[in-house]
């Protein structure tokens, strides 16, 4: 006991894990910073098409959290925002965030007009880079907050005062500056989550290098309703519609030369895509390369019901190389079965590589020294008194139990504050 304490609580990543731990702590009547890196809230979560096992969007679960957050004047939410430094102790933390500027302020009413009055593009960070927006954007349909970004390239561009012009509301500030907000909290949770394993490492698959090899992350916003392709799958070559694709599991993941561990996911996440093409495209030929798959507990069922599916084939075996067909404009994958140990070559028109979760400490560790376990994620809940792990920061997993986990990861702040 003794020094000074505060009473308020540190929020980093404004994912559900985050979102779920400031919620829980603020209706418990504590003052909550929630600080998140993007211009919006939601992680990775809001870039998903639906959920598993249940496909339902991600908007019913994040819609209420932002609802709740939005009522709850306990909860300071600062977007576009990293913290710089933690020092002090349990109880007695000194933080300091940098916000960096959005260059649209709160009058913003989403119009579009400035979208409208510049000819300048960006990739799509939301689509992971598969399609352009303009420079003056809305991060997507359904952001919180629901409020535009002027990317830097058209604010030093010639055209920002044009822009500035174009908006009815004055919502524009081409001079915002980079802002330093000084924060002292009693306790902190770390909810940074997770970046998709990086699958240009992976050199025999042709990513970069083959538009019609995409990535699971990909997957998912080409099947959304406001993604690149506005949710019609497609062969990004040529935008034609593919008739065999392949997911191929462990793209990097449970290999020593990558991500040495199972991200336990993305096997139910290519069962979740296979469903999403063949809703689509119902004579769709589909493959699964797998090692073994993961499915625990009650997603078992969720399995067992894509396996009925005559449509979908699962195949044991790794693929070693993708290359393009000689004759043809479709991929060939090598690949040995496992069962038969016959070496097949398997033409298909579209790839999807199951690539793995990568903990957001892996580029990003925090601002203090902590300690990690050997891959990089934060090792447990606690990681040190009066600082906890909330979510996909700490281990690969699912919505459901990140939910879970940033609920006690708030619990564990709150017993350190209450401690003091
Ligand atoms: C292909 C694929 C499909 C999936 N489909 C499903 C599914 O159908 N159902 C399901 O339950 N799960 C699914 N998942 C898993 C799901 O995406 C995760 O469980 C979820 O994203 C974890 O939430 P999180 O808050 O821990 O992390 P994240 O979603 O990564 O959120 C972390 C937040 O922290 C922010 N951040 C990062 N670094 C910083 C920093 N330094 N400072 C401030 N903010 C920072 C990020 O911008 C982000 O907003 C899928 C995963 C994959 C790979
Ligand atoms: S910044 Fe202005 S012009 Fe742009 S969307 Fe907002 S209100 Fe409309
Ligand atoms: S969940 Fe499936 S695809 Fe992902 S690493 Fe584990 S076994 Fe491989």
């Amino acid at each position: 006991m003794g020094g000074p304490t505060s009473q308020s609580i540190l929020v980093v990543g404004g994912g559900m894990s985050g979102m779920t731990a400031a919620i829980e702590a603020a209706e418990a009547g504590y003052e909550v910073y929630l600080v998140e890196r993007n211009p919006y809230l939601g992680g990775r979560v809001a870039q998903l098409n639906q959920y598993f096992p249940k496909l339902c969007p991600p908007y019913c679960g994040l819609e209420i959290n932002f609802r709740r957050i939005k009522q709850n004047p306990k909860i300071k939410v600062l977007t576009l925002a990293e913290v710089e430094s933690i020092t002090g102790q349990e109880g007695d933390f000194d933080v300091s965030v940098v916000v960096t500027p959005r260059y649209v302020n709160e009058k913003c009413t989403c119009c579009g007009k400035c979208a409208e009055a510049t000819t300048i593009e960006i990739d799509n960070p939301f689509n992971y880079g598969m399609d352009k927006i303009k420079a003056a954007y809305l991060p997507h349909d359904m952001a919180y907050p629901m409020r535009y970004v002027l990317d830097p390239a058209l604010v030093q561009s010639p055209e920002a005062q044009k822009v500035k012009e174009a908006c009815p509301y004055d919502a524009i500030e081409l001079d915002m500056q980079p802002q330093k907000v000084e924060l002292k909290v009693g306790a902190i949770v770390w909810a940074t989550g997770w970046n998709p394993y990086d699958a240009s490492k992976l050199d025999t698959y042709g990513f970069g290098t083959y538009p019609d090899v995409i990535t699971n992350v990909m997957m998912e916003r080409m099947a959304a309703w406001n993604g690149p392709t506005q949710g019609k799958i497609v062969r990004p070559s040529n935008g034609e519609i593919p008739k065999t694709i392949a997911f191929i599991q462990c793209a990097g993941s449970r290999d020593e030369n990558h991500l040495p561990y199972c991200s336990g996911i993305c096997c139910l996440a290519s069962m979740k895509q296979a469903t999403y093409v063949l809703e689509q495209i119902p004579d769709a030929k589909i493959y699964i390369f797998f090692i073994d798959i993961r499915a625990k507990d009650r997603y078992e069922d969720f399995y067992n019901k894509v396996k009925e599916n005559e449509n979908i084939i699962f195949y044991k075996g790794k693929v070693a190389k993708i290359e393009k067909a000689d004759d043809s404009d479709k991929l060939v994958l090598r690949v040995e079965n496992t069962m038969t140990e016959e070496l097949n070559e398997i033409p298909v028109d579209l790839v999807v590589l199951a690539t793995g979760m990568e903990p957001s400490t892996a580029s990003q560790p925090l601002p203090i020294p902590v300690a990690y376990d050997d891959y990089q994620f934060l090792p447990g809940i606690d990681v040190q008194p009066g600082i906890y792990a909330a979510g996909c920061v700490r281990m690969p997993t699912n919505v459901a139990e990140v939910v879970q986990d940033g609920t006690a990861a708030a619990i564990k702040a709150i017993q350190s504050i209450v401690r003091r």
